[in-house]
């Protein structure tokens, strides 16, 4: 999408897409990180799924933030370098990159879970009839909390209203064919999917798409969680014609601990004024925003749904983190993720202490690989621990790897492999 904005021919296109790409391959955006130290040694940080590292810029455009609020005070709203006021636009047009959006789709604000509460605020609208509600069986607890939760606050009882799209007995993966056959059984009483656009437990990709396509066919409103999918895999949010999203930008997005999450809300519904939003003033019209009496009119778009003025500086930090995906392109960052997990999935292919439990078709899944270790249980996980591996464990069995090829080369994955076989 960038590079068709900024007029390149397909044969320039190309040549960019190899330069950006071999700038990965060679590390140059991975000198822009602070790499995490295991004894005095760069650790394999292989984490970016749960945190993402801090790019060094991010000191300098933080500093700039308290140096204005410390010279201007309040006057920092309007006379900072990057005024206050406007902050959060700053970052509009690279999120929007990101998910596949339109500008006035997209925007930044609180945190993934409470944005889930407020999207199903406006977006799940129960009947009688209409009510429940399908996320996957192995979705995220707090996503699994939120819709329990909307479902009581609406009248109902969890137990009955939330369906689970479960794998089939024995495998990891849920399939479009179980999809299929709780739509054929229950479409009509659904009102809402509420799916994890990458599964955090998995590293599953799903296609978003087809299930957007799928919900809309049976009157069902399609949102998605995209806490892992964000910055990990190239989306096109818009043009699938997703209704809504959210997700979180400590993850892949490199925008600090519990830093701001971002909606998408689909044009078709952000526009449309008549569709009910929770309000605050900072969703308001921005001219009159400041007159402080007037009635409350909203803005169209995403940014009609922001309640708060928001914190700047993690704004900040997250400035500093979109200048890189601006610079490497999410497509790019994409492929390059792509040629690491295929490295690692045929590593373990005939390997008798790990199963791969993500898919093997490379279009379902993005830069996670989730290991499930046959022998050798949690010990496994201390040894690669123990030789400067950052991974993550997920009680009882499973080891999550991320590639974030930002700040991942190809020597992390190949240092990876050799560290797991040295094992036992
Ligand atoms: C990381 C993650 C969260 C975390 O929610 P916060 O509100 O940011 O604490 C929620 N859902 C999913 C799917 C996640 O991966």
């Amino acid at each position: 999408m960038l590079l068709v904005e900024e007029g390149f021919s397909p044969l320039k296109m190309s040549r960019l897409k190899e330069e950006k790409i071999n700038k990965m391959i060679l590390g140059e955006y991975r000198e822009q990180f602070h790499i995490p130290k295991v004894n005095g040694k760069d650790s394999i940080y292989l984490c970016g799924n749960s945190l993402g590292l801090q790019p060094k810029k991010v000191k300098e455009y933080v500093t700039e933030v308290l140096d204005d609020w410390a010279t201007l005070g309040v006057e920092g709203h309007t006379q900072a370098k990057y005024p206050w006021l406007p902050y959060h636009e700053f970052l509009t047009k690279s999120m929007a990159r990101i998910v596949g959006g339109n500008e006035s789709e997209v925007v930044v604000m609180n945190s993934l879970t409470v944005n889930l509460h407020l999207l199903m605020a406006s977006f799940y609208t129960p009947t009688k009839k209409r009510y429940k509600i399908l996320i996957e069986s192995d979705a995220f607890p707090s996503d699994k909390y939120a819709v329990a939760s909307q479902a009581k606050l609406h009248g109902f009882d969890p137990q009955e209203a939330i369906i689970e799209w479960k794998p089939a007995p024995g495998e990891h993966c849920v399939i479009m064919e179980g999809l299929n056959e709780i739509i054929n059984t229950q479409g009509e009483e659904i009102a809402l999917f509420l799916l994890g656009g990458v599964n955090y437990y998995t590293g599953q990709y799903l296609d978003i798409k087809a299930i957007t396509d799928l919900g809309h066919a049976h009157g069902i409103t399609v949102g998605f969680d995209l806490a892992h999918a964000a910055g990990n895999v190239a989306m096109k949010l818009h043009d699938w014609n997703v209704d809504f999203a959210a997700w979180c930008s400590y993850k892949y997005l490199n925008s600090g601990p519990g830093s701001l999450g971002a909606i998408f809300i689909h044009d078709r519904l952000g526009q449309d004024m008549s569709v009910q939003r929770l309000s605050g003033w900072w969703g308001h019209n921005k001219t009159t925003r400041f007159g402080m009496r007037d009635a409350f009119d909203p803005l169209p778009g995403a940014e009609g749904w922001q309640l708060s003025n928001p914190p700047i500086l993690p704004l900040a930090a997250m400035r500093a983190s979109l200048e890189l995906f601006d610079d490497a392109g999410i497509e790019n960052l994409q492929l390059a993720a792509k040629e690491n997990v295929q490295f690692l999935y045929d590593a373990f292919t005939n390997s008798k202490q790990i199963k791969v439990i993500t898919p093997e078709n490379p279009a379902d899944r993005g830069g996670q690989l989730s290991l499930l270790v046959l022998q050798g249980g949690k010990a496994l996980y201390d040894h690669i621990t123990q030789h400067g591996v950052i991974a993550d464990w997920r009680e009882p069995d499973v080891i999550r790897i991320a590639t974030a090829p930002l700040y991942n080369t190809k020597q992390d994955a190949e240092t990876f492999v050799r560290i797991v076989e040295s094992f036992g």
